[in-house]
């Protein structure tokens, strides 16, 4: 049996729930402030018009109807599910309709939570209350994108946030139940191993209960398609990403649960990187990686929260 050096999604839900845990992505009909005009246009430079959606999401139903489609295809034996609003902004909307959105999706108790994704400039004390409610009862993730602490890369790449708007949003979820998870790329344009520390650092000085890392790729109808086509940014090698990835674990608090280690991108969308459909062996190398330099997740981290 491998022994993993980090703190794994699947060790974590062994460790809640003893069915085995899986996730059913939804979309709920979300558009964002950083598409819609409010902040811009343009979006995030890796953004596609789909939001970063899942590829079997069956967007012409409603939520609690796309929930019982995967359960009646796809899902599998006993298993439960946390369902996951996933693509554009999952809090954008009034109070009283995400309340009723977010409680649609338990249609039965296979449905143990909810994950809901968000950007950092998107949530209030509101919607806190209503997601704090289910979260009382429930598994309750909060999905923030960060990607990185590097105001100047976040300019970049257009977010139209900075890290101080994440580190206030984080406040917002102080003494609640709600377990946030940050999202970030290892990889994004004019950054390098420094940028990855501080950004570790940055997020193991906050009360973050989880981390899903990305490698940068490359997606069709994406802005960073039509930069990769005028060979004006780069993809990393695959040894480099399972290093640098490997480094970025070092660096983050043992008791932080890594829900990725790489992005995901379908065959037909996908244009750079060709590993990035090798999954498993770029997750077996960042374990090979931790375990070559005699290392784990936090060994380099001073931070306690
Ligand atoms: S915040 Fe998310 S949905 Fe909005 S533009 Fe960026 S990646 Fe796309």
């Amino acid at each position: 049996m491998k022994i993993k050096r980090y703190y794994s999604l699947n060790m974590y839900f062994k460790g809640i729930c003893s069915h085995r845990v899986g996730k059913i992505c939804v979309d709920a009909g979300f558009t964002c402030p950083n598409r819609d005009g409010t902040i811009s246009e343009r979006g995030c430079l890796f953004c596609d018009e789909k939001g970063s959606a899942a590829d079997y999401i069956k967007r012409n139903l409603p939520v609690h109807e796309q929930v019982k489609v995967y359960l009646k295809e796809k899902s599998r034996g006993d298993d439960r599910y946390i369902v996951y609003f996933q693509p554009f902004t999952n809090t954008y909307e009034k109070a009283a309709i995400l309340k009723d959105l977010y409680k649609a999706v338990f249609v039965n108790d296979r449905i143990i939570g909810i994950s809901i994704g968000t950007r950092p400039d998107c949530i209030d004390p509101e919607k806190i209350g209503i997601i704090e409610d289910i979260a009382e009862n429930h598994e309750v993730w909060l999905e923030m994108g960060l990607q990185t602490s590097n105001n100047k890369t976040l300019r970049t790449i257009n977010r139209g946030h900075t890290a101080e708007d994440f580190k206030n949003a984080m406040e917002l979820t102080k003494g609640t139940n709600i377990k946030v998870c940050a999202h970030v790329i290892i990889g994004l344009p004019g950054e390098g191993p420094e940028d990855y520390r501080q950004t570790a650092d940055f997020l193991s000085s906050l009360p973050v209960r989880g981390v899903k890392l990305h490698h940068l790729y490359i997606a069709k109808g994406t802005q960073t398609a039509e930069l990769y086509k005028k060979g004006e940014i780069k993809t990393m090698e695959k040894e480099e990403y399972i290093k640098q990835a490997g480094e970025f674990l070092k660096r983050i608090r043992p008791d932080i649960v890594i829900h990725r280690l790489m992005g995901d991108c379908s065959e037909e969308r996908l244009i750079a990187p060709l590993w990035t459909r090798e999954n498993n062996s770029v997750m077996d190398g960042i374990n090979g990686f931790l375990k070559k330099n005699n290392s784990w997740q936090g060994r380099d981290c001073s931070s306690k929260i």
